[in-house]
């Protein structure tokens, strides 16, 4: 999963970055309200957290006009504490979950991945597609017998996008899209190598290659 990170407090963006990517996530920083607001429509992010308090835009006026563009971006808002009347705004405008400054890192955490699965049409508390689940805090997968499987973290974020869009068929371009940063190296033929690998571990028959299109994961209807 693909992430945009809007903060302009450098030393807050330090602290959350590594710990974002060891969830899982790839991340990308604008530090500021116009290079987030461009980015966030140019890029195709599975979520953004937003900071209010921005230099050059203000957050809610990015927010805004994401909205009014019809970009339907899952958006945390991070607000000062105990600050209402920010939260109220911040949903008027458009976001779909908040947090308050000072928060613990495991709670931004916890309500992305809960921000993603509902906006994929997976409202549950866990990610569960074909006989296979998700454990996205040890990044492993339970097989339909009970075998634990430990994933690799690219495995682990392939894995976690494909149970997210199961019975889709999601090019390369777009699983490489969703897996990397903007200023990653993209070889979408790594994308091949790591489905190899993958399929090893969670059966062949899982993951489908529609040639020329891409592939597609075999969730519980397909
Ligand atoms: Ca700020």
């Amino acid at each position: 999963m693909r992430l945009l990170l809007v903060e302009d407090d450098a030393q807050l963006v330090a602290r959350l970055k590594p710990a974002l990517k060891r969830a899982g996530f790839a991340v990308d920083v604008a530090d500021n309200g116009v290079d987030g607001e461009f980015l966030g429509d140019e890029e195709p992010y599975d979520a953004v957290i937003l900071d209010l308090g921005l230099p050059q835009r203000p957050g809610l006026e990015v927010l805004a006009n994401w909205r009014r563009k019809q970009n339907p971006v899952p958006v945390l808002v991070l607000t000062a504490r105990d600050a209402w009347h920010e939260r109220v705004d911040g949903f008027k405008a458009g976001a779909d979950d908040y947090l308050g400054k000072p928060f613990h890192i495991e709670e931004l955490v916890a309500r992305l991945l809960a921000l993603v699965r509902r906006s994929a049409g997976q409202p549950s508390h866990e990610l569960s597609q074909g006989g296979l689940r998700l454990d996205e805090d040890q990044q492993q997968v339970l097989l339909a017998d009970g075998e634990r499987v430990e994933l690799t973290g690219t495995e682990f974020r392939l894995l976690r996008y494909f149970m997210l869009h199961p019975g889709e068929i999601l090019s390369k371009t777009r699983l490489t899209e969703h897996l990397y940063e903007q200023d990653f190296d993209r070889d979408s033929n790594l994308i091949e190598v790591y489905i190899r690998r993958l399929r090893e571990r969670i059966g062949k028959e899982r993951i489908e290659t529609r040639r020329g299109q891409g592939y597609l994961f075999r969730g519980e209807a397909s």
